[in-house]
């Protein structure tokens, strides 16, 4: 057990931190985490090797081989606090971020990790789009709820879910105030082959309880979550809050600066939640609104329009 464990935080030492704070360091190592962690097609991934090497491999080679206990998955990684930066500025609705999430979830038609709504903050003002995954909170009120610790914190700031003990109660569902859980009321798309683990929330078990998991299972082996290297604009950072870099497989920023030099905020902060997830206000936007609706099926445009007009009439 103690080896999985040292081979657990060894990966991670491999991905994204040893990546991450190296390219931090100079110019010429910078632009080698522009590919670190990017899909490249298919299912290969980019990883640095532990000479400093920027090296592809299978996706499947790239994760963990190694089973972690399941007191290793309810501990996380210790030294670790996982948080994530979402730059409004930069969003488009481009949805990429969902239906990799999806995929990668084996979710059913309709079922969303992550939600990508329309919002306006007064009437004066235009509207943006708000991606909003699970905001994997240091003060959860899900987890506070469960009768059975099916769902938990760990020592890394991620919030999962043990479907194999989670008795379909949803008292998390409402005590969560960001309405992130979705319930699972049919029989899931199994992924072949696979045994059941918190850390990769697939298959699920209809009856129980989901929501995004911060994709613990790929940053363990160094790989960041889907919905970040998805996202063709850049709008996702994931990283380490307590080595102070985030990165959105582009760019790696000091966490700390981008927070501060950005006025990011954390949703409805004042519930005393303290999320994982800081916003970056969408000032200079790099899209008008309105290219949002541009790839939307008809029905998902109508929908959209309709609660925007709500919100008018409102005034919210
Ligand atoms: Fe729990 Fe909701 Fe916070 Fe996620 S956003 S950790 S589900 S309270």
């Amino acid at each position: 057990m103690k080896n999985n464990s040292s081979s657990r935080r060894n990966f991670l030492k491999l991905g994204i931190a040893a990546g991450a704070t190296a390219l931090l360091g100079g110019g010429s190592v910078l632009s080698a985490l522009s590919k670190v962690n990017k899909p490249s097609g298919g299912d290969k991934v980019k990883m640095l090797s532990p000479e400093g090497k920027l090296v592809e491999v299978d996706r499947g080679h790239a994760l963990c081989c190694e089973v972690p206990s399941s007191a290793e998955v309810r501990k996380g990684i210790p030294g670790r606090h996982f948080v994530m930066v979402i730059d409004l500025a930069k969003c488009r609705n481009a949805r990429k971020c969902v239906s990799a999430c999806s995929k990668m979830h084996f979710l059913q038609p309709g079922q969303e990790y992550i939600k990508v709504f329309l919002m306006q903050d007064s009437e004066d003002t235009s509207p943006y789009w708000f991606p909003k995954p699970c905001f994997h909170c240091d003060a959860p009120a899900c987890v506070n709820v469960c009768p059975v610790g099916a769902t938990f914190k760990r020592e890394d700031g991620v919030v999962l879910i043990d479907n194999e003990r989670c008795i379909g109660c949803k008292f998390c569902m409402a005590a969560c105030p960001y309405s992130s859980r979705v319930f699972n009321w049919k029989k899931p798309g199994l992924k072949p082959e696979s045994n059941y683990s918190p850390e990769s929330s697939v298959p699920q078990k209809i009856g129980t309880v989901g929501k995004c998991d911060f994709c613990p299972d790929s940053f363990v082996s160094g790989i960041l979550p889907d919905c970040v290297t998805a996202c063709p604009n850049g709008v996702y950072y994931f990283g380490d809050k307590n080595e102070d870099v985030v990165t959105n497989g582009v760019e790696a920023l000091r966490f700390s600066e981008l927070v501060k030099n950005k006025s990011a905020y954390r949703y409805m902060e004042e519930l005393g939640t303290r999320p994982s997830v800081y916003y970056l206000p969408p000032v200079d936007r790099s899209f008008p609104y309105e290219r949002g609706f541009d790839e939307l099926p008809e029905e998902m445009k109508k929908a959209y329009k309709v609660k925007r007009a709500h919100l008018k009439k409102f005034k919210i």
